[in-house]
């Protein structure tokens, strides 16, 4: 069953802020949270990542029993992906109807529902005027997920449910969200359970190069001149589009010939281009397809993230992730073209007749299965600096993680001392990237709070 709740929370106005994808946190009645809650003002990560799984990345889980089936897990991967415990290739004995792939992620959700270990999902189904547009639900039968699956482009206030849904007295939840909707679900976990909260279980799948449905819209119109036949888009990992028709019929396209050209420089907003998660490191188990090689790709954060997998058991083929491919001039190349581009979409400058061979030989020289998930990694760690610097310098020092700075310093992208500040680039951290840091500033509150109440919708 899925509740529809009158007033409905997800209609209230959201107040306006400055990056923001609407999480529903500004929604809800107490919107000046979003300072605390925020990935777009001054997150955590390394503090959540300790709350969440019980330690940084990096470190090692003591906890944790090696899956011989899994990926070789050596840390050096959780610099890329987060805190984890096992990745797999995976798929559904039976995909099912409707899935975005072969539908692992409501399938979690649907045995958690089944085996009465929660009382609601909440996540997002397609809105009844735009199915491409996504529409927060909370949902009570495992059957009623059938309606949800798939991926809409946008964003909708997956988060402003969660307090009705306590008020309701569904206490033991699991939510379905990307990764700016699991930081915010995260950084306010204490006060949902000071409000009744007794157990969360966290579904992740990964996320980039979102943006509002309405551009969505515009693109689906580049790529075929009656859009509202195409009912399936997915950015495959074999370097093509792949589109898929109300009539059955499918189409793929190879990356290199879409028309990105075409876009406006702003289709994709700021917080996309700037966002710092992109496999949704606080989820217990993210499930996507960048590093599948043609399945589906699960990572396994912590215990719950391998309870909820151990429920599909009989249902489900696991096997070891593979890689194959350099990613690094791929990257560097990205890189270059990304400065180039002034704020707008990378240029695309090769001639017309040469990008049909490249992009027959990209799917098989170019970096594959987990190689092309770190590329997307670091790909998008230079995108949010790149960024930030040219839309909101002030911002690098508080929206930053050192996660990104990590990976970023790779290809020659190092923080000058006042984009170090953020309380989790202490001087010491500033030593490991080989330079003097300024003193942390002691927090000033009110200026906090004025962040909190500066608002853009992208
Ligand atoms: C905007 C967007 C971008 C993505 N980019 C990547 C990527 O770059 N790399 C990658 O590996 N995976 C990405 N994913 C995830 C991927 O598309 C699949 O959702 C994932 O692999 C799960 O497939 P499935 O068959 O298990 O999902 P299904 O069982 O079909 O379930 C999909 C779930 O996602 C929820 N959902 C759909 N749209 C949204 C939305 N807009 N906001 C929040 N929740 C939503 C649905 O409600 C449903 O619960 C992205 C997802 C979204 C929504
Ligand atoms: S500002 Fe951040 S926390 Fe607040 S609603 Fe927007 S995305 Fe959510
Ligand atoms: S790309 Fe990042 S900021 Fe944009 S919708 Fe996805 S998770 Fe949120």
């Amino acid at each position: 069953m899925m509740l529809a709740l009158e007033p409905d929370p997800t209609k209230q106005d959201a107040v306006f802020r400055q990056l923001c994808t609407d999480c529903g946190i500004s929604r809800t009645a107490q919107a000046r949270r979003c300072a605390q809650a925020c990935q777009f003002i001054k997150p955590d990560y390394d503090g959540l990542e300790v709350k969440v799984h019980g330690r940084r990345r990096g470190q090692s889980d003591p906890l944790s029993t090696p899956d011989p089936e899994a990926s070789d897990q050596s840390l050096g991967d959780e610099a890329f992906f987060g805190p984890m415990q096992a990745m797999y290739r995976a798929r559904l004995h039976q995909p099912r109807e409707g899935a975005q792939w072969t539908g692992i992620t409501t399938a979690l959700a649907e045995a958690l529902l089944e085996h009465g270990l929660i009382d609601a999902v909440i996540t997002m189904q397609a809105d009844p005027d735009d199915p491409w547009k996504p529409r927060p639900v909370i949902v009570t039968e495992a059957k009623a997920l059938a309606q949800c699956r798939g991926m809409r482009m946008g964003y909708a206030p997956l988060l402003a449910l969660i307090e009705p849904a306590l008020a309701l007295g569904l206490h033991r939840l699991a939510v379905i969200g990307i990764p700016c909707q699991v930081y915010a679900l995260r950084a306010l976990q204490d006060d949902w359970e000071k409000q009744g909260l007794h157990s969360l279980y966290v579904i992740g799948t990964p996320c980039s190069d979102n943006t509002h449905t309405a551009r969505f819209h515009e693109f689906l119109a580049l790529l075929d001149p009656q859009p509202e036949t195409i009912n399936y888009l997915e950015f495959r990992a074999d370097y093509h589009v792949e589109l898929r028709y109300t009539d059955g019929k499918k189409r793929l396209i190879p990356f290199l010939q879409l028309p990105l050209s075409n876009l406006p420089p702003d289709f994709f907003p700021v917080t996309c281009k700037s966002c710092v998660d992109y496999s949704n490191v606080l989820s217990d188990i993210t499930v996507g397809y960048m590093g599948g090689s043609g399945d589906q790709w699960l990572i396994v954060r912590n215990a719950k993230g391998r309870f909820m997998l151990d429920q599909l058991q009989g249902k489900i083929d696991l096997a070891s992730a593979r890689q194959a491919g350099n990613r690094r001039s791929a990257v560097q190349a990205f890189m270059e073209n990304l400065k180039k581009a002034d704020g707008g979409l990378p240029l695309r400058r090769m001639p017309r007749w040469l990008r049909p061979i490249v992009a027959w030989f990209m799917p098989r020289i170019g970096p594959r299965g987990l190689e092309f998930a770190r590329a997307r990694i670091e790909m998008k760690a230079i995108e949010t600096l790149i960024t930030l610097r040219r839309h909101h310098p002030a911002r690098v020092k508080t929206m930053v993680p050192r996660h990104v700075w990590e990976i970023a310093q790779n290809y020659g992208l190092r923080p000058q001392p006042r984009e170090l500040d953020a309380p989790q680039n202490t001087a010491a951290h500033a030593k490991d990237f080989g330079i003097d840091a300024e003193p942390p500033p002691s927090i000033d509150l009110k200026r906090r709070s004025s962040i909190s109440s500066e608002v853009d919708h992208p």
